[in-house]
C-alpha cells in the first residue's frame, strides 16, 4: 500500500502512523505507542484530505463504518468503562479518527487524553496492561475478521 503523498508534508502520508491492524483500499487501523493507553487505535484514511465532507457519502459511510468497528471490536476485545471518538487533525489536517479505550484509573480520566494527567501511568493498574502488544494484536485481528464491511 501506497501513502506517500509527494505535494505536501504530512507525517499521516509519509508514515504508517503506528502499528498496522487492518487495511482497505481507503482506509487502515492502527495501534498508537501512547503511554498508559495501550487500546489506543487511529483509523486513517489513505488519502490527504483535511474534513469528512471532503469525501464522496459512500466514503464517510465507510469511514465511520470503520471508526465504529475498531469501538466495536475494542469493546468486545478489552472491555472499557468507555470509548472516546475524536476527529481533530489541528496539527495533522490528514483525516483521521482516534479511537481510544478509556479506564477509570487511566492517566487522565475523565478528562480526553489530551489534557494533563491525573495520576501517573501504572503498567498493570489497567486489565489491558497485562495483554501484550503481540496478543493485543492477534485478539484484535481474530474479532475484526468476524466483521463484513462490505
Ligand atoms: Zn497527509
Amino acid at each position: 500500500m501506497v501513502y506517500m503523498n509527494p505535494t505536501v508534508d504530512c507525517p499521516l502520508c509519509d508514515q504508517i502512523g503506528g502499528h498496522l491492524l487492518w487495511q482497505d483500499d481507503r482506509c487502515r487501523v492502527v495501534r498508537v505507542d501512547e503511554p498508559g493507553y495501550s487500546a489506543y487505535c487511529r483509523v486513517i484514511w489513505h488519502t490527504h484530505v483535511a474534513e469528512m465532507t471532503d469525501l464522496n457519502p459512500l466514503d464517510q459511510t465507510h469511514c465511520l463504518r470503520v471508526v465504529l468497528t475498531v469501538e466495536s471490536v475494542l469493546r468486545a476485545l478489552i472491555k472499557p468503562d468507555k470509548i472516546n471518538l475524536a476527529s481533530l487533525g489541528n496539527f495533522t489536517p490528514h483525516l483521521h479518527w482516534h479511537v481510544v479505550a478509556r479506564f477509570q484509573g487511566d492517566p487522565h480520566f475523565p478528562q480526553s487524553v489530551w489534557g494533563p494527567a491525573l495520576r501517573p501511568s501504572l503498567p498493570f493498574a489497567l486489565p489491558l496492561q497485562s495483554l501484550s502488544p503481540e496478543a493485543f494484536h492477534q485478539t484484535f485481528v481474530r474479532l475484526w475478521s468476524r466483521v463484513n464491511l462490505s
